[in-house]
């Protein structure tokens, strides 16, 4: 049987029945412990119980975090672990299915969080037999994990402290394998910088939240995995053309094939348009220069087309000009560090990219604290030599923050809430919960005000995304879509789906699995392990501290009046913020303090 070109029996591997938990369908049933100070690596068997309530992913990665540590703990500390963990369709041919977590207490948000990456680090570990990796303690001495198949060591990674992520991959390849799949930090999660990421295949990263400060905390430089085995599916012929019938029916329609065509910058002109395009500092909501950073220009500038593995849809556009590369830059990318920054340069952008993809920043973060340090810089509060579009001081401040090295690097790392409590200016930033707000305007789109409010991570838009939402808003719609949109997120990150497969619903998850396992997956039952995910994040939150007075936004948005575009002298309502947070929190069945009832918890089996 062959699919695109392929031998599915290379693929899946045969239907032996599964024994003692390992190597079951679907999933390899392991999950490797990692004790780095105590030098130990075990195996162990991932709970039937927690597979079924939890699928995979996301899920299971809170269930393992939340039962692992106390919420409390400081972030940095070795008492802090993280989670790495795959979804149960990872590894094979089911489209867009190669997203990965880390699951931890973000250093940023201090919230639990979850960052997730594509690329082929996900399936490469699950060939090597397991489907996540927790990680506890801290090492003496720098060091990577690396895996081959069921065998894993720690080894010395002092030759590449200190490298950028293209140098240590670089380095991991040539030294381990080159075939071998690696995840890695940079300079910037070394000096635990808040906002640094862990990086993988050059381009791509765990983004949000801090993921390369945990890394760097516990000494661990880098894990690089090589595994050449499978993944098993019970049913195969059933296997495949659910999978090719929701492919060509479900996947690829108009819906979705923006993600193809154009990739995400295709975004930009729309958003401009709706006037909620970040544009110097957050204070406009429509650029001038957004021609130069729409998807005619990275289409100009490309020089091919990048997928993750099993992936069709190849969303990641490879763009060059006057030598300079990069996979990008995506929307975010080319707002926050675009339009943000006045910067209307695309080559300047492209090396932005690429800079903080080498020193290990999340782009988006960067792109915020810039535009404020620019801000700071023209409102006459602290010179830091960077105006808007000042091209050169803004790709300077990349290495700057990311290896401390400079009095002004220092200050921005300190993320775009300190940076700006430091000049006593709160209402110049852009957060919530101390994350640095995404390149959707919430005072031209009061549904992203909620959805930023309450995602368990700070602002996020990957949780809800009501900003295209094409219903009349009311504050009860608003409330509905955006929890349940939550919950469908938390489905589709713990099955490890692209967010780019936009028309996925629950029962086509419940198609893959109820075939992949050989045994009926209900579709009530994802939606329910969706909710569940949820709250319990929730729980976490509450026990590190979190209350209801927490999900909200930074001042700026309540305070500062948009300057252009339709939305001009437009703030967010405190009050419909407020009514549209009391009514979200009853429909959880959560009290008015945002906690879950006891009838709620009870209900979900928490
Ligand atoms: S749509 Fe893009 S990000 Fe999503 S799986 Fe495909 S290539 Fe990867």
């Amino acid at each position: 049987m062959s699919f695109l070109g392929m031998d599915l029996n290379s693929i899946f591997k045969s239907n032996e029945p599964a024994q003692d938990g390992k190597n079951e369908y679907l999933y390899t049933g392991q999950v490797l412990h990692v004790d780095l100070t105590k030098n130990e690596i075990h195996s162990r068997i991932i709970p039937q119980e927690f597979r079924n309530k939890y699928i995979g992913g996301w899920g299971l990665a809170v269930k393992y975090l939340y039962d692992l540590i106390d919420p409390r703990v400081e972030p940095l500390s070795l008492e802090n672990a993280f989670v790495i963990m795959t979804g149960p369709v990872c590894g094979t041919l089911v489209p867009m299915s190669a997203r990965t977590c880390l699951v931890s207490k973000s250093p940023k948000t201090h919230t639990i969080f979850e960052t997730n990456i594509g690329g082929a680090f996900g399936p490469e570990l699950k060939f090597a037999g397991f489907d996540g990796i927790v990680v506890t303690g801290k090492a003496d001495k720098p060091v990577y994990l690396k895996i081959e198949n069921d065998k894993a060591t720690l080894e010395d990674a002092s030759p590449i402290m200190g490298k950028g992520i293209f140098d240590t991959e670089k380095w991991l390849n040539n030294e381990f394998d080159f075939e071998a799949k690696i995840l890695s930090i940079g300079p910037a999660g070394e000096n635990l910088i808040d906002f640094s990421c862990v990086g993988s295949e050059s381009y791509r990263q765990m983004g949000r939240g801090g993921a390369g400060a945990l890394f760097g905390a516990k000494n661990l430089k880098a894990i690089a995995v090589r595994g050449t085995n499978g993944v098993r599916v019970r049913e195969m012929t059933a296997f495949y053309k659910k999978m090719a019938e929701h492919t060509k029916t479900n996947l690829l329609t108009e819906d979705n094939l923006w993600a193809y065509d154009q990739g995400t910058a295709s975004v930009v002109d729309v958003t401009n348009e709706m006037g909620i395009l970040p544009t110097k500092n957050f204070t406009k909501g429509v650029y001038s220069g957004h021609q130069n950073l729409n998807a005619d220009s990275i289409i100009n500038a490309k020089i091919g087309d990048r997928a993750c593995i099993s992936c069709p849809m190849a969303c990641g556009k490879f763009t060059s000009i006057n030598g300079s590369q990069v996979e990008g830059p995506e929307y975010e990318t080319l707002c926050l560090g675009g339009s943000n920054c006045e910067v209307n340069d695309l080559e300047a952008v492209i090396k932005f990219n690429r800079l903080c993809d080498d020193f290990g920043l999340d782009t988006m973060s960067a792109g915020v604290i810039i535009g404020l340090a620019m801000d700071i810089t023209e409102s006459d509060i602290h010179d830091y030599g960077v105006r808007f579009g000042d091209k050169k001081e803004y790709l300077s401040l990349i290495e700057e923050i990311a290896t401390l090295s400079t009095r002004r690097g220092k200050d921005l790392a300190l993320g775009a809430q300190k940076l700006a409590a430091k000049h006593g200016a709160d209402e110049m930033a852009a957060h919530a919960k101390n994350l640095e707000i995404p390149a959707y305007e919430p005072r031209g789109s009061i549904g992203m005000a909620l959805a930023y409010a309450t995602s368990e991570r700070g602002a996020c838009h990957l949780r809800a995304f009501p900003a295209f939402d094409e219903e009349p808003f009311t504050v009860k719609n608003m409330a509905n879509s955006v929890m349940e949109s939550q919950n469908n997120a938390a489905v589709k990150w713990s099955m490890g789906l692209c967010d780019f497969w936009e028309t996925i619903d629950s029962s086509i998850m419940a198609d893959f699995l109820t075939t992949g396992l050989g045994k009926k997956i209900e579709t009530e039952d994802l939606e329910k392990a969706g909710e569940r995910i949820w709250n319990l994040t929730r729980l976490f939150n509450q026990k590190a501290g979190f209350t209801a007075s927490h999900d909200t936004l930074s001042n700026k948005f309540f305070k500062k009046e948009l300057q252009n575009g339709p939305h001009k002298g437009q703030k967010v309502d405190h009050k419909i913020l407020d009514q549209m947070k009391t009514l979200y929190y009853e429909l959880r069945g959560w009290d008015q303090n945002g906690q879950p009832s006891k009838e709620k918890l009870s209900e979900l089996g928490l």
